[in-house]
């Protein structure tokens, strides 16, 4: 067994940790006062600005195929460069990358959201979630009915990440009421000329999803993606992958607080000692060390997995389980070890902790992850103490 990274994965994450440190955090407290003030964290022209600097030292499309200019750097890669971004609260990731379901565009939608999508000239949106189909979404009412070489949409998406700023949708909606999620739900690929309507929904987080709204929007036939009634799968692929994405980005946001609760216990004296000599606090300390550590192997054995070819879905739950609800523990006590000045604006835990209560939520709740880990279980799909 092995656990130390390449060369390579070592020069990758040391200068990925050095633009974090050169260009992202001197902007924290820009993106506080602004925030505060109802202003986005950064300005486009910024991101603009840093994305280019960044491509070029080779951060564009990290998980993008060659073919499209992409470093392709797969999983493990991805990995470490969410935990090294995480670190920072300054909402910025690297361009150059598209969904990954939207690698199955045929060549004419290549051209018209594929690379456009990958060249930051187009934004789009993932819209599976209904008002009346969350967790369970396999019930989506979403219609889509056919009419001469056009499919006719009628229906309401919510909690749409980018929902408000998009050109275009990937909709899940239902072409054959019969067969529902086993074959009768197709994603279509809908520009919002067609027609649908975006309202932002606000957050305790800093930046909102939309409810998109679907009514008579005329979606001609070429615009599926994928097969027709195929689209459930479709859904599935695309969530999966964040499954030890977003725990990744957890373990870096961890990592920065527990230190800046170290640093802080050693300067704030009370009753004549820095609070760092309390054992409640070295407990909360300590605690918060050890589950960092469990959850960035979790999240690192998903991530092999997934290079390797592996089904990685059953140790992805548990890595987004794990990892969500870890960072939430770990800035809750590092909000207490703060005291006072835990809860103010003054300092960025508190916008971590409404931030990071997200990751519980999105993409799987904490309870169906446990749903799917019990039931691959019961099942026998996985099995209890089996190594690889
Ligand atoms: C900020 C944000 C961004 C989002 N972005 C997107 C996006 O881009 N695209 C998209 O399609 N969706 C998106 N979502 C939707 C998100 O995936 C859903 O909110 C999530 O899946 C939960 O669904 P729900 O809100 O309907 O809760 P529900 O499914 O109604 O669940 C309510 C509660 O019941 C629990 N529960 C549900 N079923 C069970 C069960 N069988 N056993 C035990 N407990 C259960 C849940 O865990 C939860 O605690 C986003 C949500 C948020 C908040």
């Amino acid at each position: 067994m092995d656990f130390t990274l390449t060369d390579e994965q070592k020069m990758i994450q040391k200068t990925v940790r050095d633009f974090v440190n050169k260009e992202l955090k001197p902007l924290e407290q820009e993106v506080l006062k602004n925030e505060r003030e109802g202003r986005p964290g950064i300005s486009k022209e910024k991101v603009k600005e840093l994305r280019e600097k960044a491509k070029a030292i080779g951060f564009w499309g990290i998980n993008t195929p060659e073919e499209y200019g992409g470093a392709d750097l797969g999983p493990i890669m991805s990995v470490l460069i969410a935990m090294e971004l995480g670190r920072t609260y300054v909402p910025f990731n690297f361009g150059g990358s598209a969904d990954n379901i939207l690698y199955l565009c045929n060549e004419e939608q290549k051209e018209k959201y594929l690379i456009p999508t990958i060249n930051g000239e187009r934004r789009s949106c993932f819209a599976l979630t209904e008002p009346g189909a969350g967790s369970d979404a396999r019930s989506i009412q979403m219609q889509a009915i056919k009419d001469g070489d056009h499919w006719v949409l009628n229906g309401e998406k919510v909690f749409i990440t980018n929902g408000n700023e998009a050109d275009f949708a990937m909709v899940f909606a239902v072409t054959d009421k019969e067969k529902g999620a086993n074959g009768g739900v197709t994603c279509f690929l809908v520009d919002r000329e067609m027609g649908w309507k975006s309202e932002y929904i606000y957050t305790m987080g800093e930046w909102g999803p939309a409810t998109l709204v679907f009514d008579n929007v005329r979606v001609p036939e070429e615009n599926i993606l994928g097969e027709l009634g195929q689209g459930f799968n479709l859904g599935m692929q695309w969530i999966g992958q964040g499954r030890y994405m977003i725990p990744a980005g957890a373990i870096g946001a961890a990592e920065r607080l527990l230190q800046m609760a170290i640093d802080y216990s050693k300067t704030r004296v009370t009753f004549g000692k820095p609070i760092a000599e309390r054992q409640a606090i070295q407990w909360m300390i300590a605690d918060s060390a050890v589950e960092i550590e469990a959850a960035k192997w979790i999240v690192f054995k998903a991530a092999w997995m997934a290079e390797n070819g592996m089904d990685a879905r059953h140790q992805s739950s548990m890595a987004k389980l794990n990892g969500a609800i870890m960072a939430n523990e770990v800035v809750d006590r590092v909000l207490q070890i703060h005291g006072g000045m835990g809860y103010t604006k003054e300092l960025p835990i508190e916008r971590w902790y409404r931030e990071l209560r997200l990751y519980r939520i999105f993409e799987g709740t904490d309870e169906i992850q446990r749903r799917t880990i019990a039931r691959n279980l019961l099942k026998g799909h996985a099995k209890v103490g089996e190594l690889l």
